[in-house]
């Protein structure tokens, strides 16, 4: 086939492999993206994991003071039958002034004990309201996911496609042609035919010399930029390149 209709085939694998290389790139951003989604979401659930801890922390005080309130109740008991056993008005004083003291440090507990009460109340409702505030944040993520998930079937499916329009194309082409248009399409970030702007490179800007600009316009050969490599043609639809092949 002459090395012009094999130019006319690497242009046309061209347009296709420039829509797989960006499908593909977008692809392969698609895992970083959920794992975006997730990463921000268990961010999110610090607010209710600390307020949790707060509730624990809070429970296992009260139950401490409780714990205190039950040892000075007994305490009262038995400083209340040693009262019947005192011999003295003095000690009988005394026994008394220990029993007000001991109930004097139960008020204080009580009251200890009836704050804890409100401050677990206020903290299960912060954790309801977290947990609320944090389901509506887990349907906003999986609602998310599912657009990604779906863009990525769409991507997929359409990769497949050009990826079977590709090989179909690919089987016209010669051999060796077709593996110096691939070597240049996988190390030059998916652009090996490059059309001449000017009288330059269209992809590395690079000046051209008149003499390459005829061996490009007879298509005897693949002629290559000497700077990037890539192939180069000129671009019968350019109005600046119409008229005068
Ligand atoms: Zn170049």
């Amino acid at each position: 086939m002459p090395i012009a209709d094999q130019i006319a085939l690497l242009i046309e694998m061209q347009k296709l492999d420039s829509q797989i290389f960006k499908l593909k790139k977008e692809l392969d951003g698609q895992p970083v993206l959920l794992a975006e989604l997730e990463e921000g979401f268990k961010s999110k659930g610090v607010a209710l994991k600390q307020k949790e801890d707060e509730s624990k922390s809070l429970l296992v005080g009260k139950k401490q003071k409780e714990g205190d309130l039950q040892a000075k109740e007994d305490g009262i008991k038995k400083l209340q039958t040693q009262l019947y056993q005192v011999k003295t008005n003095k000690e009988y004083q005394a026994i008394e002034k220990e029993i007000a003291s001991q109930r004097a440090d139960i008020s204080v507990i009580e009251e200890d004990i009836l704050k804890m009460f409100d401050q677990i109340d206020v903290c299960a409702a912060e954790i309801n309201k977290q947990k609320e505030i944090l389901n509506q944040q887990r349907k906003t993520m999986d609602a998310d996911k599912e657009k990604i998930n779906s863009r990525t079937r769409e991507l997929a499916a359409s990769l497949e496609k050009l990826n079977t329009d590709r090989a179909a194309l690919a089987q016209k082409v010669d051999k060796g042609v077709l593996a110096k248009y691939d070597r240049i399409i996988n190390s030059k970030d998916g652009l090996a035919m490059v059309s001449v702007m000017g009288d330059a490179c269209g992809a590395c800007n690079i000046n051209l010399p008149p003499q390459v600009i005829n061996e490009i316009r007879l298509k005897q050969e693949l002629i290559h930029c000497g700077s990037c490599a890539r192939i180069l043609y000129i671009n019968e639809d350019d109005p600046g390149n119409a008229g005068d092949k």
